[in-house]
C-alpha cells in the first residue's frame, strides 16, 4: 500500500476527450506513449525508433498534469500505477530497497504499465546536501537503480510519467532519465473557454451567458481553479433554495434550482 492506486486499463474513467485545450501535449503523448504501447510492432525495427523510458510532465499546480496522465493510461490501454513523492519518503523510511524492488518488479508483470510518480521532485529532487535524510537518499538511489535495470523488452511497456511544479529541483541524473519534457501551460482565453465547455456541457445556465466573457475575465486561472469556480456557482443556488426551505415559506421555494450565475464567483489572480 505505498503505491496509492494500481488501476486496471479502461477503469481510469478519464479519457483525452476529458481533458479541455492541451492539444499539442495530447499529440506529443500519443506520438510518444500510446502508439508505441498500441503498436509495439511498428516501433520493433531499426534504432531510430526507439520507445521513451520517461518523460516529465511539468508547470504550474492544476493545468492537469495528473488528469493527462490517467486519461494517457486509457488511451494507450494500460496499466496505471500511481504514486506520490512525498508519502513514499516520508511514510517508508527504512523500507526503501524493499519498497522500490517490489514495485518494478509488480510493474514487470503488470506491462504495459505507466509509472505515474506525482511530485516527482520531492522523490528524486536534487541531492540536499547534510540535511537531506538517509532514507531519502537510499530511496532515490534504489529508483533509479531499479529504473536502469528495466530489461530493454519491459522498458517497451513500462512507463515512468514524473509531474513537478518544481523541476528546477530536479537532480541532473533524474533529468537525464527523463528525457522528454513536456510544459503543461496554463490556459489562455481561447483554452480557458474549451475546459469552461467541458465543465458547464450539462449546466443550467442563464440564457445570456457568454463563454467569451467568462473566458476574458478569468486571466491567470488554471483548469483546476476553473472547476472550483463551476462547483462553487452550481453550489449557491442550492445554498438558496434550502434556505427558502428552512424559512418555511414554501409558497418561495422555487420549483427548481435557478440557473448559475458564474460571474459571481470570480476573483483576481
Ligand atoms: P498539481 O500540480 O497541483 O498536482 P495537476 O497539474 O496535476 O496539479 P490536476 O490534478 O490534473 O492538476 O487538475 C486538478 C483538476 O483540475 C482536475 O481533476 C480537473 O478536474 C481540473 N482540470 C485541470 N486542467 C484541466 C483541463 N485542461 N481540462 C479539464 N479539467 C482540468
Amino acid at each position: 500500500n505505498f503505491v496509492s492506486a494500481v488501476v486496471p486499463p479502461g477503469e481510469v474513467g478519464v479519457k483525452f476527450n476529458d481533458i479541455g485545450a492541451l492539444e499539442d501535449v495530447k499529440n506529443t503523448l500519443n506520438e510518444l506513449v500510446i502508439l508505441p504501447m498500441r503498436r509495439p510492432e511498428l516501433f520493433s525495427h531499426g534504432n531510430l525508433l526507439r520507445p521513451c523510458k520517461g518523460i516529465l510532465l511539468f508547470g504550474p499546480p492544476g493545468t492537469g498534469k495528473t488528469l493527462l496522465a490517467k486519461a494517457l493510461a486509457t488511451e494507450a490501454g494500460a496499466n496505471f500505477i500511481s504514486i506520490t513523492g512525498s508519502t513514499l519518503t516520508s511514510k517508508w523510511f527504512g523500507d526503501a530497497e524493499k519498497l522500490t524492488k517490489a514495485l518494478f518488479s509488480f510493474a514487470s508483470k503488470l506491462a504495459p504499465v505507466i509509472i505515474f510518480v506525482d511530485e516527482v521532485d520531492s522523490l528524486l529532487g536534487a541531492r540536499g546536501g547534510a540535511f537531506e535524510h538517509e532514507a531519502t537518499r537510499r530511496m532515490r538511489n534504489e529508483f533509479m537503480a531499479a529504473w536502469d535495470g528495466l530489461r530493454s523488452k519491459d522498458s517497451q511497456r513500462i512507463l515512468i510519467l514524473g509531474a513537478t511544479n518544481r523541476p528546477f529541483d530536479l537532480d541532473d541524473a533524474v533529468i537525464r532519465r527523463l528525457p522528454r519534457r513536456i510544459y503543461v501551460d496554463l490556459p489562455d482565453a481561447e483554452n480557458r473557454k474549451k475546459i469552461l465547455r467541458i465543465f458547464l456541457a450539462q449546466e443550467n445556465l442563464e440564457s445570456d451567458f457568454k463563454y467569451d466573457e467568462l473566458a476574458n475575465a478569468t486571466e491567470g486561472y488554471s483548469g483546476s481553479d476553473l472547476k472550483n469556480l463551476c462547483i462553487a456557482a452550481a453550489y449557491r443556488p442550492v445554498q438558496e433554495l434550502l434556505q427558502e426551505e428552512k424559512k418555511g415559506d414554501m409558497d418561495n421555494v422555487a420549483p427548481e434550482l435557478r440557473p448559475l450565475n458564474l460571474g459571481d464567483f470570480i476573483e483576481a489572480k
